[in-house]
């Protein structure tokens, strides 16, 4: 089978590496003329770790992995109201989460790739197919044919404009700062431990990675026109958090001239069906949410590897094999993005009393109590015939 793949972020490099796992001959195009280092870190959950595990990944992760060893809530004054050792939740979620900079995970998976696969400059404009192919033609006037097309384009994605034009992404009500901080510059942050620090309005959330650094994010509950212009998104924050606990302000102070980011954060509901006879979607392309519950690349790993798996394993035609991909993963992200918005209206509160209240009843949490619905999803491995037998994949090469 020969795919298209369209977009070389993470879900768009893991598809092409189990395509190229599974037998099929895979090309990805994608519109930047190099890839893109947005500036920030990401957390993969062990299912995601998984998928790359069965790829042949793990090698490539180990000098990624770094120990925690207590999880911090804080309140918005700066007193801790919760610490736990979270090694039995870590063991309830199936093991370790990876902090990891969304261009060192891009850059591992691309060196599993043939150079060769990745065309870079390459932008998809439109996309058309009958019954033999699919056709993809870019900003350049080349065209390229496949039997598949898979757009990996994320949130603001070209190829579900093409296939399904009423799916406009929504914003989520808030604007995020983040990025990657040394840890010499934030010394009143402990290495191996993780912080949770609750405002108005708004989160940080602080998260050690490899090198000494720190991972950093921070909703902000904001009008999407009110986002400042880059020059300006510093002072911005700087003003938003001018009350919050101390610690944060350090890092903000610090993380300004850091590798950093500022964004409106939109998300996009799966649709009831997300392909044609020969085009489909993964990753935020497909279904994208907020950022408090850190599922958005595990979801996208996952959806490349049952993707391919479906294309490998299920013996019907190919637009039967589509919709049987799309049923599996709708569930599951309905689910996630339910939890997800849930987390969301109950962290981001505007209002001082009910803040208050929040914090009082946090003080009683563990982490066990606090995920308690996200555990069993984050788990699920085979709940129907097929998973079962996607689980079972053995790719040829896999580590
Ligand atoms: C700042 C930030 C922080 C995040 N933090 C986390 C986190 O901690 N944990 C987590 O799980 N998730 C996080 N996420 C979400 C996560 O990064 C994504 O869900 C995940 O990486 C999957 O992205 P993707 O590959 O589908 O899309 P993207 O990463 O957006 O990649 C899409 C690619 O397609 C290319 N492209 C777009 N249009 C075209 C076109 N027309 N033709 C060709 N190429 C095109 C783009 O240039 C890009 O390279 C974060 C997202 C952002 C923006």
């Amino acid at each position: 089978m020969k795919v298209i793949i369209i977009g070389a972020g993470i879900a768009g490099l893991t598809c092409a590496l189990a395509c190229q796992r599974a037998g099929f001959e895979v090309k990805i195009y994608e519109k930047t003329s190099r890839l893109q280092n947005i500036g920030g870190g990401i957390l993969v959950w062990p299912y995601g770790i998984r998928y790359l595990n069965w790829l042949g990944l793990s090698h490539c992760l180990d000098p990624y992995w770094v120990p925690i060893n207590q999880c911090h809530i804080i309140n918005h004054q700066g007193e801790k109201i919760f610490s736990e050792n979270p090694d039995h939740f870590l063991n309830l979620i199936g093991g370790n989460i990876l902090p990891i900079e969304r261009s060192h995970l891009q850059q591992a998976l691309l060196n599993e790739l043939p150079a060769a696969c990745l065309q870079l400059g390459k932008m998809c404009v439109s996309i058309t197919e009958n019954q033999q192919e699919a056709r993809v033609t870019f900003t350049d006037g080349t065209e390229e044919t496949a039997d598949l097309i898979i757009g990996a384009d994320g949130i603001h994605s070209q190829v579900r404009k093409i296939i399904n034009d009423d799916l406009a992404p929504q914003y989520t009500g808030f604007c995020w700062w983040g990025g990657i901080v040394a840890a010499e510059d934030v010394p009143h942050f402990s290495n191996e431990q993780s912080y949770f620090t609750l405002g108005l309005g708004k989160v940080c959330i602080v998260w050690p990675v490899q090198d000494n650094k720190f991972m950093w994010y921070l909703p902000v509950k904001m009008p999407a026109e009110m986002l400042a212009h880059r020059d300006h998104a510093f002072a911005q924050l700087q003003l938003l958090s001018a009350n919050w606990n101390t610690d944060v302000q350090k890092l903000i102070a610090a993380a300004s001239t850091a590798q950093s980011f500022h964004l409106p954060i939109y998300a996009i509901s799966p649709p009831t069906h997300w392909s044609t006879s020969r085009v489909t979607l993964i990753g935020d392309a497909a279904h994208a949410m907020g950022p408090i519950l850190a599922q958005g690349t595990s979801l996208a790993i996952e959806d490349a590897y049952v993707l391919t798996a479906c294309l490998q394993k299920i013996n019907a035609d190919l637009p039967t094999v589509l919709r049987q991909y799309e049923t599996l993963r709708r569930d599951k992200y309905q689910r996630i993005e339910a939890l997800e918005n849930q987390s969301t209206s109950t962290m981001l509160i505007e209002d001082l009393t009910t803040l208050e209240q929040l914090q009082e009843q946090m003080r009683q949490l563990t982490l066990t109590t606090m995920y308690n619905e996200l555990i069993p999803l984050v788990n699920e491995k085979s709940s129907t015939d097929i998973l079962h037998a996607i689980d079972a994949v053995q790719f040829a090469d896999a580590g």
